[in-house]
């Protein structure tokens, strides 16, 4: 494994005018900046670059994610940040959806639904619903269950969304991503939206649609509102599941950073197995930028 030298990093700001960061565990982790980022992300911007931003937690909507960028001092317009939360309403809104959504998971998914003028129940908000040895009854309005992280996840939950979709003809099984882990805590990570759509699944046995990383249509959604292509954008991130995975199902070079999910030995290990998501380039943080521009 090779991390990029200066010449490398130089190619990168030479070739691709569009910059696209994963946020967690590569700006971030949970609240704390990753250090150099926030002059590295400055630097492109002098450069004349585009900087977008794209999460895969669906816990927050693009405008609670614009806060946390305020906080955090991160100069940002809200146009630029992509949440899996928006991708799963924009998805709806796309296939021009009319029906009612039914929610596993958090807020930013009700706030997203609600800003795509989406009708949803469920959510928080069914947090506290029990079953009680007699039928549910479904609401026949359901069209769609949006899974995503849900800290909420009760066994009513999985049981009104599994009875949605099987009873409701032409349900669609959403899923704003299929990450195994989020919420990184100090040293803890914690179940991230994969464990919601696989308790789902796992009833239903269907395949969901997924809108977050690593799914084209999510780069689709941002190359239409952004008017760049793939060819001339460059993903940042540290995943190889749905970071680097996404860059090679859209054709977006991709760079790997080691100051999140992936280290050192995972990379090592992996490197050459069959599946094994390769990153055109490693860095060990995108804050090494600020070493080329120093030199
Ligand atoms: N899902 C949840 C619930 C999370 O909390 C996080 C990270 O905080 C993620 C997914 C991954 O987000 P990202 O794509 O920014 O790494
Ligand atoms: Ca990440």
């Amino acid at each position: 494994m090779k991390q990029a030298s200066p010449n490398d990093m130089m190619e990168m700001l030479r070739r691709y005018d569009t910059w696209v960061f994963d946020c967690d565990g590569t700006l971030w982790r949970g609240q704390a900046l990753i250090e150099g980022v926030a002059d590295a992300l400055q630097l492109l911007r002098d450069l004349g670059k585009k900087v977008l931003f794209v999460t895969n937690n669906s816990t927050k909507s693009r405008k609670a994610f614009k806060v946390k960028f305020d906080q955090l001092q991160l100069p940002v317009d809200q146009a630029e940040i992509y949440s899996s939360s928006h991708s799963a309403a924009a998805y709806l809104q796309s296939i021009g959806f009319k029906k009612k959504a039914y929610v596993c998971g958090e807020r930013g998914i009700m706030e997203e639904l609600a800003a795509a003028g989406i009708a949803a129940v469920g959510g928080p908000d069914d947090n506290d619903r029990r079953l009680e040895g007699r039928p549910v009854e479904i609401d026949p309005e359901i069209g769609a269950v949006v899974c995503g992280a849900d800290p909420g996840l009760s066994y009513f939950k999985v049981t009104y969304a599994s009875l949605c979709l099987r009873h409701n003809p032409g349900c669609l099984f959403i899923a704003t991503n299929t990450d195994s882990r989020g919420h990184f805590i100090e040293k803890q990570e914690w179940p991230g939206a994969g464990a919601t759509v696989a308790a789902v699944q796992a009833v239903v046995g269907m395949e969901p649609i997924v809108t977050g990383k690593p799914s084209p249509f999510m780069l689709r959604d941002v190359c239409a509102a952004h008017a760049t292509t793939p060819d001339r954008m460059i993903m940042v991130g540290d995943r190889l599941d749905t970071d680097i995975a996404w860059g090679h199902a859209t054709g977006m070079a991709t760079l790997l950073v080691l100051t999140g999910i992936t280290g050192r030995d995972d990379l090592a290990a992996e490197w050459g197995r069959p599946g094994f998501q390769r990153p055109d380039y490693v860095m060990a943080s995108f804050g090494d930028l600020m070493g080329i521009s120093a030199a």
